[in-house]
């Protein structure tokens, strides 16, 4: 059926809508309601779910609706870089099975596809932590919101850190984003806290329970109401006690993760270098701190260099000046290459 532009609006401001009131609790509308008000019969509800769909997928929706806060961000001019901690989880794909073993499954076999199911994140050095899930929302398989929070979260970030993040948080975000028509956030560079342990460590497990069990006061929290994936089962189902507990875990995720990253910092040789992202001339550590002192000297082939230690962290860095005289200079054989 031939529908106009203003039908095409409205169906999309109503669409909106539900999602909204959907949302905040209330209750929801069917797409055949939507198609009987704006179309003026209930069996035009294919065309309510064209038109959204058309919608989302020309991706200018983002920012429409009433995405969630983000909070406050960082002065952008402030001493330090923006630095985000950031951990998402996700809904499973529904799949037709024939077996419990070694089940092999085709495209054909999904019935539904996994999306965002919460989200948290925080700056460094910020007590405000950000929570966002998909309560009440759930069946819709709509996480615009959350896409949305964190585009906005990830483009304002210098560096972005996660436990695993660099195999799965960003390469998940950045699919849902392509497929909802988002452009890519601006360039961040990454730190993974599974990297570093895998490149440093041979810890007993890499995993952030053990790790933030060993290392920190903010562990991982572990047993709760609904083991492993009864919580996601019950999330899926909108149970309010399971989505309690999933803010819960994923926020006290990102402040035990947050805690992780301090302490492997300063035995990360691979470091991003926050001092690029600041306007200042006085050094600051990985770690925030300021209070560097001058510790002994760091050689590289023929060079000399001032080494310097974060007192708060430890983290060893160097100056890019030589030090040798230019005699010295000359003076010095290095290998030959070959
Ligand atoms: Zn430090």
């Amino acid at each position: 059926m031939a529908i106009s532009t203003t039908q095409i609006q409205s169906i999309i401001d109503l669409k909106l809508l539900d999602i909204k009131t959907r949302r905040e609790g209330g209750d929801g509308r069917s797409n055949a309601s939507i198609a009987e008000e704006v179309l003026g019969s209930r069996t035009a509800e294919s065309t309510v779910r064209r038109v959204y769909k058309g919608y989302k997928d020309n991706g200018n929706y983002r920012g429409v609706g009433g995405s969630g806060s983000v909070g406050s961000l960082p002065n952008k001019f402030s001493h330090t870089p923006k630095v985000l901690f950031f951990d998402i989880e996700t809904a499973p794909n529904k799949m037709h099975g024939w077996s419990l073993w070694n089940a092999n499954f085709g495209l054909n076999q999904i019935v539904n596809e996994w999306f965002i199911l919460s989200y948290s994140a925080k700056w460094l050095g910020s007590d405000e932590v950000f929570y966002e899930d998909m309560e009440g929302i759930v069946d819709t398989e709509d996480d615009t919101h959350l896409l949305d929070s964190l585009w906005k979260l990830i483009d304002e970030a210098d560096v972005v850190i996660g436990q695993n993040s660099k195999a799965f948080d960003t390469k998940k975000l950045n699919a849902r984003w392509i497929m909802n028509g988002y452009q890519p956030p601006s360039p961040y560079k990454q730190v993974d806290t599974l990297d570093i342990a895998k490149r440093k460590f041979a810890f007993t497990s890499r995993k952030l329970e053990w790790m933030t069990d060993k290392l920190c006061e903010n562990k991982k929290l572990t047993h709760g109401k609904f083991a492993g994936f009864e919580l996601w089962k019950e999330c899926l189902l909108d149970n309010p006690e399971a989505w309690l507990e999933m803010k819960e875990y994923n926020m006290m995720d990102v402040v035990s993760l947050e805690e992780l990253y301090l302490k492997l910092a300063a035995w990360d040789n691979k470091h991003v270098n926050f001092n690029l992202y600041t306007e200042e001339n006085k050094h600051i550590c990985r770690c925030g701190s300021h209070r560097v002192v001058e510790a002994g000297y760091a050689y590289t082939g023929v060079s000399k260099f001032q080494q310097y230690r974060c007192l708060d962290c430890g983290t060893t860095t160097r100056g890019r000046v030589n030090l040798f005289s230019k005699e010295k200079r000359k003076s010095l054989h290095m290998n030959v290459a070959g």
